[in-house]
């Protein structure tokens, strides 16, 4: 990968990271608020406790992002950015951009999702 290309994914991560982390901030703040208004009935807590839960997975699934994010910012800079962690063959360019933080080529990644062993 040349210098030019890193540095458009690297733009793209860059971008990515500011999104999730705005991203995270407002949702884990929506998700410690609600509920918090008092006056319901035990249903409406029920309710609010299920709601609850998924914004608080969604949170999960962002932090995780941001935490692959952040590992692949530095992969660029340690130079190896855009080489699967696996079995160190180059990633597909067109799979990075689309998950610019990919860890895995996609023969890797279709293998490890197989063995339930990653998620993203
Ligand atoms: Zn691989």
């Amino acid at each position: 990968m040349n210098a030019k290309q890193l540095e458009y994914f690297k733009a793209k991560l860059l971008e990515m990271r500011s999104d999730l982390i705005n991203k995270l901030n407002e949702r884990y703040n929506d998700a410690l608020s609600f509920g918090n208004d008092g006056g319901q009935d035990s249903a409406d807590e029920a309710y609010n406790i299920y709601n609850k839960n998924i914004m608080l997975g969604k949170v999960e699934t962002d932090a995780l992002k941001l935490q692959l994010v952040e590992q692949a910012l530095g992969r660029i800079t340690s130079g190896t950015y855009g080489v699967c962690i696996e079995c160190e063959d180059d990633i597909e360019e067109r799979r990075l951009e689309f998950v610019p933080f990919a860890r895995f080529c996609i023969d890797c990644k279709s293998e490890m999702e197989r063995k339930g062993l990653v998620k993203i």
